[in-house]
């Protein structure tokens, strides 16, 4: 067990091997009156893993596959696997996780403790509605093994619950299985918001859809952008199915992507106006169109080395605002958001739209509807101005029954979260929370912010 100091939000990080050294942890800081929170791979895009002045339980070290069965296609997992890990040993027997995030570095842990989704949650749901069952430490010590069946309320309260109702120790997942390690992906520009959510809707044989909205397109054009649908190839490989291997090795790729991230900082701004227009055009002038085989793993993950680009592009990051909601009232906000956000100056620098459908889980973000998700640059002179933009088109969300996700919204303030899922959802989970954690052992700079002003 290692212990250190982290500077930008104070705190102890420990690093565990086993669930040994986390009940050392948790009496530790007992002794010392500190609240604890576990830390998977650091991708959430908010306070969810932080705990300034308390202590973190980064269980990364915890990475060992317990089981396989490749037979069945059921995997039980450490919190720490993650699922570039979980792929490399099932998918040479022909099995794929049900629902992934558009990062394989993200740990099993982080991924039930947020209930991620992937560009099929409209068919597959969310991460939590593949799992079989959770084994939990709660804060008194005890072991706990969760099943939907077992304890129904408790198990749906876990996923997605941030952590905050203790540590998951282990992971049984249901695998799906999967004709090929190839996909055939095929792209559509779509001239407005309307004809995107009716290809939407349209594609509901895909495996995968997504759609990228061009949001510096105004007038006429606001809204206009490409959908992608993807569908599994129907081949046989009796060899097994491989992960891609890198046609450039990984730190030249890293290299590469952070020259190019710093020489373009410049013009971010024109050259993202020409990129999106560009790559819009260019999706028209070739039409629908197929493109042949493309890897499975490479068309749902980014690379890693973009994330190195990502931070020279953007040094000071980006604020992300995504919002779920019921599909009558999508697309009058979606194009209330887009031309807001371009009357105030501040264009999003990406935009994606993807399709959900509600889950079982009590504090869940997915109802039937679309997303959006829009990425804003952070300039700190405006940050301010553009979060009370923000706050303002909340209250639409709200106001038309719709909701946010914990993993990347970071101005949810307790007031607006109960508006969101409700009075009951939130009393439901801080009764649950009283009832197995009454000393507040779990807790992060998001339960502070979104959870703890409702219990005084
Ligand atoms: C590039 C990128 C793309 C993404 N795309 C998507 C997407 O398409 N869909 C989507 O849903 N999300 C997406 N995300 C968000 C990401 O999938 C989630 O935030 C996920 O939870 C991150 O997992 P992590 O291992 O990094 O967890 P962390 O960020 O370290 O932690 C997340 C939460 O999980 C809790 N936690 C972690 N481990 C445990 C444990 N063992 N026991 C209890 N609680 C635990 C933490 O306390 C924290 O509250 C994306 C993130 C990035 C960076």
């Amino acid at each position: 067990m290692s212990w250190s100091m982290t500077k930008q939000f104070p705190c102890y990080a420990c690093k565990v091997r086993d669930v040994a050294e986390i009940m050392e942890v948790l009496t530790i800081a007992r002794m010392y009156g500190l609240s604890v929170i576990a830390h998977g791979a650091g991708h959430s895009y908010t306070d969810a893993a932080l705990n300034t002045d308390g202590v973190i339980i980064d269980v990364t070290n915890m990475r060992r596959i317990l089981s396989w069965n490749p037979e069945q296609g059921i995997m039980q997992v450490e919190p720490g696997v993650t699922l570039r890990d979980l792929v490399r040993v099932a998918m040479p027997d022909g099995w794929w996780p049900p629902v992934t995030p558009s990062t394989a570095d993200v740990t099993i842990g982080g991924c039930v403790a947020m209930n991620v989704h992937g560009k099929n949650a409209w068919k597959n749901g969310s991460f939590g509605e593949h799992l079989l069952s959770l084994t939990v430490l709660l804060a008194n010590g005890q072991m706990l093994t969760l099943s939907p069946i077992s304890h129904p309320e408790l198990f749906h309260a876990f996923v997605g619950s941030a952590g905050l109702l203790g540590i998951i120790i282990s992971v049984t997942l249901q695998l799906q299985r999967i004709p090929s390690e190839h996909v055939n992906v095929r792209v559509q520009p779509a001239a407005s918001l309307s004809e995107i959510l009716r290809i939407l809707h349209e594609e509901q044989c895909a495996d995968y859809l997504e759609a990228w909205v061009d949001a510096f397109a105004s007038g006429r054009s606001l809204g206009r952008g490409i959908v992608t649908s993807t569908a599994f190839c129907d081949e046989r490989n009796d060899t097994g199915l491989r992960l891609p291997t890198p046609h450039i090795p990984e730190h030249f790729q890293e290299g590469l992507t952070r020259y190019i991230g710093t020489t373009c900082r410049p013009f971010l701004k024109s050259g993202a106006r020409i990129a999106n227009q560009g790559m819009y055009w260019w999706s028209k002038w070739r039409g629908s169109e197929h493109i042949g085989h493309q890897s499975l793993f490479r068309s749902l993950f980014y690379p890693p080395a973009i994330f190195t680009g990502y931070r020279a592009l953007l040094p000071q990051g980006t604020e992300t605002f995504q919002v779920f909601v019921p599909f009558s009232q999508a697309e009058p906000l979606f194009h209330e958001i887009l031309h807001r956000s371009q009357d105030h100056h501040f264009i999003p620098l990406w935009c994606v739209i993807k399709q959900h459908s509600q889950d079982p889980f009590l504090l869940s973000y997915q109802v039937d509807g679309f997303s959006l998700e829009v990425n804003y640059q952070v300039v700190p002179q405006t940050v301010q101005q553009l979060r009370t933009m923000l706050l303002k088109l909340m209250d639409l969300v709200i106001a038309v029954g719709g909701r946010f996700y914990l993993a990347k919204d970071s101005l949810l303030t307790d007031i607006l979260y109960r508006r969101s899922v409700g009075d009951t959802a939130v009393e439901t989970f801080l009764h649950l929370k009283q009832m197995y954690d009454p000393e507040m052992l779990f807790q992060s700079d998001l339960f502070r912010r979104v959870f703890q002003i409702s219990l005084q």
